[in-house]
């Protein structure tokens, strides 16, 4: 482990307890899977936190190789051993949208601060309406991560911010969908060849550089070159490709603290094993 290991953030995969949505883009069936292993992620846990203080972390995301809020216990015992950081659950959405208030009371109260909703189609934007309000009613930011495939329609970058306002959610993110390299799972890589038009995301993307430099203005760069802005008080990012895979020298985007237990710098290789 270099002594000099830095990185942005701690992402925590919790145990995969299946997911209830079928994204044709799933990145988690082309990644693969590992066994859980939640008694060696408690275990671990206070040697997760010195490598993340060690390479200086600013964040923690919560996230899963199935949907994180299927193993709701597990989710939010793990938050509470991390919550002095800020920690982000990144969801599909449909268990807190279906569940009652206690849910997002619990997420609060086990030390969330943000919940980052992914949507892919314009009927789950709107299917979200409720959702997003009762977060903010439960005392949580949100921010919606937009997966563009071709599921998505006619959604043009002005009527996503429209929407952020009108449901108070503070920060958008739209996301390039891709391919890692060596995919685990054909039937995924193919559909995204066929229902991803790189087009659409430029497109989307070059909408969103006209509103900025209209109207907006750059908040902050992130370590790996995102920009983040201010488009009139929805914070703006994009993520153009999020599977991380390789690292240049010790400077990395996130630690990878997965399900079975162990610390990585990477989601797709079991040799970036730390411990
Ligand atoms: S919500 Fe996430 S884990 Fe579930 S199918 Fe979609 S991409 Fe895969």
């Amino acid at each position: 482990m270099g002594q000099d290991l830095k990185a942005e953030n701690l992402t925590i995969s919790v145990p995969n307890l299946g997911c209830d949505k079928n994204c044709p883009y799933c990145v988690s069936r082309m990644t693969g899977y590992v066994t859980n292993n939640f008694p060696r992620m408690l275990r671990n846990c206070k040697k997760v936190i010195h490598v993340a203080r060690a390479a200086e972390v600013t964040s923690v995301l919560f996230t899963g190789k199935g949907e994180p809020t299927l193993a709701y216990r597990e989710l939010t015992s793990l938050a509470r051993l991390f919550n002095f950081w800020p920690l982000e659950l990144q969801t599909n959405g449909i268990g807190l949208a279906a569940g009652d208030d206690s849910l997002l009371k619990g997420l609060y109260d086990a030390g969330f601060d943000v919940i980052a909703v992914s949507v892919d189609t314009a009927g789950q934007l709107d299917a979200c309406r409720e959702l997003f309000s009762r977060i903010r009613d439960a005392g949580l930011l949100s921010r919606i991560t937009v997966n563009i495939t071709d599921l998505l329609g006619d959604v043009t970058f002005p009527s996503l911010l429209d929407y952020c306002r009108q449901t108070g959610i503070s920060q958008l993110t739209l996301r390039r969908i891709v391919t890692p390299e060596n995919p685990k799972d054909m039937k995924t890589a193919d559909w995204i060849a066929d229902n991803v038009d790189d087009n659409d995301y430029r497109s989307l993307m070059e909408q969103a550089r006209l509103y900025v430099s209209e109207q907006g203005k750059l908040i902050r760069t992130l370590n790996h070159g995102v920009e983040v802005y201010d488009c009139g008080g929805v914070s703006f990012s994009y993520s153009d490709y999020c599977i991380q895979e390789r690292n240049r020298g010790d400077n990395i985007r996130s630690l990878v603290f997965l399900e079975d237990g162990h610390l990585y710098t990477s989601w797709n290789s079991a040799s970036s094993i730390l411990f």
